[in-house]
């Protein structure tokens, strides 16, 4: 039998419903790969009695053929959703031990149509950052070397732990969340599958929050079918979320193989960056023809207000951040440092409990909501918002259906290469992604080709609210076209 952690979600779907293998064997299989990549340090918690117990059940209810769409399948969970009975971090001190008495609408959905949760994988604290590497339990290990040398690159982050363990067949797919990249960027950086739905289309109930207004949940997987097929389960509306939104979800794996000829894609000319590596340039030109042998139809576009969409993002993202976050003090969760009085509680416990990157967005974000500068930040960052949205749509009102854009301005870096010395080095990894974020659209990225040192580049797809489908179709093709890529084993 060929190792079981190499099959698709969709191959993988079919060999248990052929009762080639059990779910048992498929989730042990896993299981023994997560523990020879310990190195990775992509999962933060390991579950296997709880995968195992989960798998029986799975054998159990697929030999009754009650056949839910993920029976059986193992998958990892970002340790941002909450896990009922299970650790949940965010990979922060701050909640140190925390176990939360709920489970997130998300995973709900995943074991209800019978998944198996293998784990709680690796991200930047609180989701901030762009290369794993600001986690309370450490950075994450890229899977992906570059050619000829033995140093470990970053996964990309926030979801650095989905991605890596995504890419190095640790777990079949795995949940991620974006609030400007955090699920195609280390999708780019890892060859996997990533798509942020559109803002609305998954509930954010139980997954702990960063910016509320543009946190969203997607998978990461390892094709296309793959990643629709997740989140075909992970959508839908949810009362207990009031932003999520009452719009049926469609089967998403439909539209895998569909024609995209006559679809119009833009190529907005102002994510053509001053100093844009050739090989990213060249990938770009590369997916355009693809798309076009296809049938598609290209089109410039013009996005007026790209340059102001990351400095309008890192105030409108540390603002609600330093909001969401007030409310760990030491009372309610997680780790306390005592002092003399109560302030100096909540002082010493968020001292102590938070890391560097997370004071910096609240003392950021306290700043821009701070009487006297509110008007001069953060009003000023949503009405650039509004036009970033009102940018978008324009183009679709010209009858585009999807914007095809590079995913990163650059492959994977090593650990500690960037942002040392000034953040902002780190924070334009964002600068094709945080737009979709800001115009709540669904984005997609798609591994496309590899960069001159044998590193995996991908190409990102933006589409019109719950369009989803257009992306995936199209994500296909690129697919289809630049084939697929597995890192080689070093671990
Ligand atoms: N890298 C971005 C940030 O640090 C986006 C993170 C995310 O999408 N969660 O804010």
């Amino acid at each position: 039998m060929t190792d079981l952690t190499s099959l698709t979600l969709a191959e993988a779907r079919k060999g248990l419903a052929d009762k080639t293998f059990t779910s048992l064997e498929l989730t042990d299989a896993h299981l023994s790969a997560i523990e020879k990549a310990r190195v990775l340090n992509a999962f933060v918690l390991e579950t296997p009695e709880q995968a195992r117990s989960m798998a029986r059940e799975a054998d159990a209810r697929i030999a009754r053929g009650e056949v839910g769409p993920l029976a059986g399948i193992p998958l990892g969970i970002k340790d941002l959703f909450a896990t009922k009975g299970v650790r949940t971090t965010a990979c922060s001190k701050i909640l140190g031990n925390f176990v939360p008495t709920y489970e997130s609408t998300v995973t709900s959905q995943l074991w209800r149509d019978g998944a198996v949760m293998l784990g709680k994988l690796n991200n930047d604290e609180f989701a901030m950052g762009s290369a794993n590497e600001t986690s309370c339990f450490g950075p994450v290990g890229n899977p992906w070397r570059r050619e000829g040398s033995n140093t470990t690159l970053v996964p990309g982050g926030s979801s650095g732990g989905s991605a890596s363990a995504v890419a190095a067949l640790l777990c079949m797919g795995a949940t991620a969340t974006d609030t400007g990249g955090s699920i195609r960027q280390p999708a780019a950086f890892t060859a996997t599958v990533g798509i942020k739905p559109t803002y609305g289309r998954c509930s954010r109930w139980g997954i702990v929050a960063f910016a509320s207004s543009l946190d969203q949940a997607g998978p990461i997987a390892r094709t296309t079918r793959d990643a629709a097929m997740l989140l075909r389960s992970m959508a839908g509306h949810d009362p207990k979320d009031t932003t999520s939104v009452d719009i049926a979800v469609p089967d998403y794996e439909a539209a895998i193989g569909k024609s995209v000829k006559g679809m119009k894609i833009g190529i907005p000319k102002e994510y053509r960056l001053d100093g844009m590596p050739a090989e990213i340039e060249k990938l770009w030109e590369a997916g355009a023809a693809w798309l076009k042998a296809a049938g598609a139809e290209l089109v410039e576009v013009s996005l007026p207000h790209t340059k102001y969409a990351l400095p309008a993002y890192y105030i409108v993202a540390p603002a609600e951040a330093s909001s969401n976050l007030a409310r760990y003090d030491g009372v309610r969760y997680g780790l306390r440092e005592p002092g003399r009085n109560i302030i100096e509680q909540y002082e010493n416990t968020r001292a102590e409990g938070f890391g560097a990157e997370v004071r910096r967005r609240v003392m950021i974000g306290t700043y821009v909501l701070s009487a006297g500068y509110y008007d001069a930040y953060y009003l000023r960052a949503q009405k650039v918002r509004t036009l970033i949205k009102k940018d978008f749509e324009d183009c679709f009102a010209k009858g585009v259906n999807a914007i095809l854009t590079p995913a990163t301005p650059s492959a994977a870096f090593g650990i500690g290469e960037k942002g040392g010395a000034d953040p902002v080095e780190m924070y334009l990894n964002d600068i094709f992604t945080v737009t979709v974020n800001m115009a709540g659209l669904p984005g997609i990225a798609v591994p496309s080709g590899k960069d001159a040192q044998g590193l995996p580049l991908g190409l990102q797809l933006i589409g019109r609210p719950f369009e989803e489908e257009t992306l995936f179709s199209l994500g296909e093709v690129i697919e289809q076209a630049a084939g697929r890529f597995t890192p080689a084993r070093w671990w």
